[in-house]
């Protein structure tokens, strides 16, 4: 079996459950040692770390609330902390996937709406990315991919306002974060998912209309997302830097 991360270190966030722990399991699999980041549910966490242990790879859980500054830092602390014996502080991979999403108008929301989006779909990923590309650039080789949207391209449908919002930064930001640091060995992408299946997602009244929308007529499955992740994060895919990779089943086509 091919493991092309074979002795990498990846930090994936919010990996407890859906998309991340999708992720993990596959980085997992292609050899990387994988830090399962989780805010909420360390029995979910611990679940995937011993799914992956028992297909024979390596994951430690880590649980750090990264919607407060005090959770980044704990983050990044476990770096050195609990890796730092094995990995001497490095990291290969980052993949900032943790967000969250309120349905509602605009109008209607929440004063604190701003917050916490932008908290935990935002803040962190650039506090990580900064963090991560410390350590990526002695060794002239990382990985960097944030888990965007296709919210983060276009408006699809309504009620999801402060989610665009942030999910346009997290696109604007791999950009620029990609043409600064483009010529070190440190590859800056994002992963643009359509519908996928997970709790966060296809809870509300449109989501057969949505099903409809996307032309390969279903939602899509979590390890469609880790696999176009594990395909960035790839040594193969140097040559691929500031790209917003699409997986949507054809919604936005
Ligand atoms: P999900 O099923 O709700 O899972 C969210 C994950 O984030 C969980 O592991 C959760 O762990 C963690 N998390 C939540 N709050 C956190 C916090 N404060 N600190 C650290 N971790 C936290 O979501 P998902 O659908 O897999 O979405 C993952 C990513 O994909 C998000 O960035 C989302 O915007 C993006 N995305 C999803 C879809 C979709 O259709 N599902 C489409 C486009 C983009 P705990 O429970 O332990 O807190």
């Amino acid at each position: 079996m091919s493991r092309p991360l074979e002795n990498k270190l990846a930090l994936v966030t919010g990996s407890s459950r859906g998309i991340g722990a999708a992720i993990a399991i596959r980085l997992a699999a292609d050899g990387a040692y994988v830090i399962v980041n989780y805010a909420a549910s360390p029995a979910r966490a611990e679940k995937v770390v011993k799914e992956i242990r028992n297909a024979g790879g390596n994951a430690e859980a880590v649980g750090a609330d990264l919607s407060t500054v005090q959770g980044i830092n704990k983050l990044i602390a476990s770096i050195d902390q609990v890796f730092g014996a094995s990995f001497g502080g490095r990291l290969d991979i980052l993949v900032n996937n943790a967000g969250t999403v309120v349905f509602g108008p605009f109008m209607e929301g929440a004063e604190d709406s701003y917050d916490k989006h932008f908290n935990l779909n935002v803040r962190p990923l650039i506090a990580l990315s900064k963090d991560a590309a410390r350590r990526m650039l002695p060794q002239k080789w990382g990985r960097i991919i944030n888990i965007g949207s296709i919210h983060g391209e276009s408006a699809p449908i309504p009620g999801v306002t402060m989610y665009v919002a942030t999910k346009f930064a997290v696109h604007g930001f791999t950009r620029g974060l990609s043409r600064e640091l483009g010529a070190t060995g440190v590859t800056v992408n994002a992963v643009q998912p359509g519908f996928i299946d997970t709790e966060l997602s296809p809870a509300n009244g449109q989501a057969e209309d949505m099903k409809k929308l996307t032309s390969v007529g279903r939602f899509g499955r979590v390890e469609e997302i880790a696999s176009a992740v594990a395909f960035l994060a790839h040594p193969e895919s140097a040559f691929i830097n500031g790209e917003n990779l699409t997986v949507d089943g054809g919604w936005s086509a």
